[in-house]
């Protein structure tokens, strides 16, 4: 089976591209250069019967997958995941979400005027899209499902943080994607993915902790890069997946067909930051004197704290986590191998 992957070179896409290329699926990965192209391949040696490249410089431009959708033998299946996430390389709130809405739509137009094999895109959206962030924090406490969407609007996400930005740019895109498929009933169906924060090793090469994604850069940031009498981070959003989950989901996501026209959320539960504190400096003695220590075993999430429930993705997925331990300590043993290649 032939899968068409966009975003192949980032902390999720590599995962996925990973968990794709093990299960035997041929796979074109979608990049933004030639030098990306061969960072992939060196991430992933003997691995080039199975893979190949297709280069989509400006994912935004009109027409910008035409010549990539097309490939014999034909694709099946379509995920999308690139997306810009990364804040520091951002300016202006047009460049998150310019990026994601049109090149969503610029993927679905491709595929559907120029991939008829395709049954399936899946797309890598994000409970940025479904969580209210403006709710007031005496809120009675909500645990969202697939039916709840971010109530933000289009003018705050043009004039308000890089939070709202990104938080809006993940939910108009969704949106774009459903209303893509409800009016222009293409041959597929489409599966759309919505992780909360994920964290976990990378399988991807990163030269210098400046080069990390922007979940795990807060991770290094706040519990990895710090010291011990430092105050406790604020619990930021409280709820997270390991990417290896997320990964295995985008597979099911392609192979159950159950998934069909599903949105499914993607989420191994909730974590304070006490909680990760208490777990790196419990297992790694390296951070003894570098990750915050609060009050360890307290501070304790809010009762009223929100959950976003992943029991349908459980049920229609069959999808299993992974231990906290094994995400927040194995990225930062990572996190310190990576800063020591300096
Ligand atoms: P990364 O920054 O590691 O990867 C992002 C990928 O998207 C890269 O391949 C990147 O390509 C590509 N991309 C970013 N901006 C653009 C752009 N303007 N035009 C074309 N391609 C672009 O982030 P993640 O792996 O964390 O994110 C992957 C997906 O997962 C995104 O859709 C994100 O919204 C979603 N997500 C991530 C979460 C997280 O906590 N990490 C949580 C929930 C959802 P390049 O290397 O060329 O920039």
């Amino acid at each position: 089976s032939r899968v068409l992957l966009t975003g192949a070179n980032g902390f999720i896409g590599s995962h996925i591209l990973e968990h794709l290329l093990n299960q035997g699926f041929s796979v074109r990965a979608i990049i933004r250069s030639e030098s990306k192209a061969k960072q992939v391949l060196a991430d992933f040696p003997n691995k080039g019967t199975q893979l190949d490249f297709g280069i989509v410089p400006d994912i935004t431009a009109p027409g910008a997958f035409d010549d990539v959708v097309k490939s014999s033998p034909p694709f099946d299946t379509i995920i999308h995941s690139a997306s810009p996430f990364l804040y520091r390389v951002i300016s202006d709130n047009r460049e998150f979400l310019d990026p994601a809405i049109k090149g969503t739509l610029e993927v679905l137009k491709s595929v559907k005027a120029h991939a008829p094999t395709v049954k399936r895109v899946v797309i890598t959206s994000s409970c940025a899209a479904v969580v209210n962030f403006g709710a007031p924090p005496d809120a009675p406490k909500k645990i969202y499902t697939e039916d709840d969407w971010n109530p933000t609007t289009w003018e705050s996400a043009l004039v308000g943080t890089q939070n709202n930005a990104y938080q809006a740019s993940k939910k108009f895109a969704e949106k774009s994607a459903w209303d893509f498929v409800e009016k222009e009933k293409p041959n597929f169906d489409l599966v759309t993915l919505t992780p909360p924060m994920v964290y976990g090793p990378l399988r991807h090469s990163v030269k210098s902790v400046k080069e990390l994604n922007q979940s795990n850069s807060r991770i290094y940031g706040l519990f990895v890069d710090s010291k011990k009498d430092a105050e406790l981070p604020p619990n930021g959003m409280h709820v997270y997946t390991d990417v290896r989950d997320l990964a295995e989901a985008h597979i099911k996501a392609v192979a159950v067909p159950e998934a069909s026209g599903q949105r499914f959320i993607i989420c191994a539960g909730q974590i304070s930051s006490q909680q990760i504190s208490d777990m790196l400096r419990k297992d790694i003695p390296e951070l003894g004197e570098r990750t915050p220590e609060g009050t360890p075993g307290g501070n304790p999430l809010p009762e009223n704290a929100y959950e976003c429930s992943s029991a349908k993705a459980e049920k229609v997925l069959g999808l299993k986590f992974h231990r906290k331990e094994e995400t927040f300590v194995k990225l930062a043993k990572q996190l310190l191998e990576i800063e020591k290649k300096e």
